[in-house]
């Protein structure tokens, strides 16, 4: 079955001043497009055509890195756009509490995160995520990494590829990263905690299959 476009959460033009629906235009329209497009066509005729995203990422990654890259920059574009909103809510208290648990403060986790985002040398993305031991960090992965492939759960994502800023802010991603906190979807974060064992995190279809999935230390957030 051929994947689709997914439908972005708000207006195009919805998350300006901080990102211009001309971004918009190019990194969902044309960018995140292509990605979509390609998987379906290097899918077609083979065992990853009837696979979910999530399996041809476990299924292709270290095997085949045109079909992994493509299918894995559709999920973090997914992530992304839903980690935005213009309708944004003060962060809840109970994951400002979960954050100020593992970073001191809000303040600092902010600061960190964009530190990492800063330093991520070229291509990437920026999460914060639970990993194997339940414990909440931020990784900066390269190109189209993606947490799950590390049994790690993703709860923010920043698109630090310079064509998620390059129109509104050229060079400065620093900037970018600045006004990308006024856009968070904290909702859209506070629902991530709950996915720790939804998702299936297994690396072949057939090896595993049907498994639970491994046992991970729960991070309450009351
Ligand atoms: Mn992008």
């Amino acid at each position: 079955m051929a994947f689709e476009l997914m439908e972005l959460p708000y207006a195009k033009n919805a998350l300006e001043p901080y990102i211009s629906k001309r971004t918009i235009d190019f990194h969902y329209g044309k960018h995140h497009k292509k990605y979509v497009d390609r998987v379906n066509k290097l899918i077609k005729g083979t065992p990853q055509e009837s696979q979910s995203l999530e399996e041809i990422m476990y299924s292709t990654y270290k095997k085949n890195d045109k079909i992994y890259n493509n299918a894995a920059q559709i999920w973090n574009h997914t992530f992304y756009w839903n980690c935005l909103t213009p309708n944004g809510r003060a962060i809840s208290n109970s994951v400002k509490n979960v954050i100020e648990k593992h970073f001191m403060s809000l303040q600092k986790f902010m600061a960190l995160f964009t530190e990492q985002a800063l330093e991520l040398f070229g291509t990437g993305w920026t999460w914060l995520v639970i990993d194997k031991k339940g414990e909440i960090k931020i990784r900066a992965i390269e190109d189209a990494g993606n947490p799950l492939l590390e049994r790690e759960v993703p709860l923010l994502t920043c698109d630090v590829w310079e064509h998620a800023y390059y129109l509104d802010y050229q060079n400065d991603r620093e900037r970018y990263i600045e006004n990308f906190w006024q856009i968070v979807n904290w909702e859209f974060v506070e629902e991530n905690f709950g996915k720790t064992m939804e998702y299936p995190f297994r690396r072949t279809q057939s090896h595993e299959q049907g498994r639970p999935s491994p046992k991970r230390k729960e991070v309450r957030l009351f």
